[in-house]
């Protein structure tokens, strides 16, 4: 197979990263999580007693901090200044910091060149929120995966649920519709589809019939 990038965005909780982990597997080809580097970068704020929102502490920040993607055993790992924190990544509170963090240009651009170059050699599946249109804008095949926020907080309720976390519903679609707002409110980069992406909403349909779907539209694109 010829390389190629697939670039996945949309909204949290809309299934991006389960798809991309099948297809990533099924096509034999590497899966980059962009959520992760800006979780990471959440992560060493939160742990320096910063506040999400403090703009210019957290840029001064910036060059103490080196964030490092490798593949162990076909999963990403993520290191920050050289610990694996992969496991501390995937907190309420770190979500809220990485959703903060990542509406500062400046460490948008600090994570540019590590995103480009993960896709510079080998094809990747890469999904976040602004691949199509800001990291990978000439990626062979571009999907805007969406649903409902309702139907996205339901489906994250039942994962917290089956993990033991006591959560509420109504809490769940609240940080939804926050982190939402956060995301296709700010000014750079904001979470938007691409004007050639292809937009696929899975309110209605479960992972196997969206990831059908999703290779549906890979086939006709790399076919084109
Ligand atoms: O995808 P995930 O939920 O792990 O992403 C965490 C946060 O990182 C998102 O809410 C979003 O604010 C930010 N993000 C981003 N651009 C990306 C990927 C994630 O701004 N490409």
């Amino acid at each position: 197979m010829k390389k190629i990038a697939i670039a996945i965005d949309g909204p949290s909780g809309a299934g991006k990263s389960s798809i991309a982990k099948a297809l990533a597997k099924s096509l034999n080809i590497i899966y980059v999580d962009t959520g992760a580097i800006y979780r990471t970068v959440g992560l060493y704020v939160y742990r320096n007693g910063v506040e999400s929102r403090d703009k210019e502490k957290i840029i001064s920040m910036l060059p103490d901090i080196s964030v490092k993607l490798a593949y162990i055993d076909g999963a990403q790992h993520i290191f920050l200044n050289g610990e694996d924190v992969s496991g501390l990544i995937r907190t309420e509170t770190i979500s809220r910091y990485a959703s903060d963090v990542s509406a500062i240009p400046e460490v948008r651009a600090f994570l540019l060149s590590l995103q480009r170059d993960m896709a510079k050699e080998t094809s990747v599946i890469m999904d976040g929120r602004d691949i199509g249109t800001v990291v990978l804008p000439d990626a062979e095949v571009k999907i805007f995966m969406t649903a409902s926020a309702e139907v996205r907080a339901r489906r994250r309720y039942k994962e917290l649920i089956e993990k033991g976390e006591s959560v509420v519903y109504e809490d769940v679609l609240a940080a939804i519709i926050t982190r939402d707002t956060n995301d296709s409110t700010r000014a750079t980069a904001p979470l938007k589809a691409a004007d050639d992406a292809v937009i696929l909403d899975n309110s209605e349909i479960n992972a196997e019939e969206t990831l059908n779907r999703v290779i549906d539209i890979i086939r006709s694109k790399t076919q084109e």
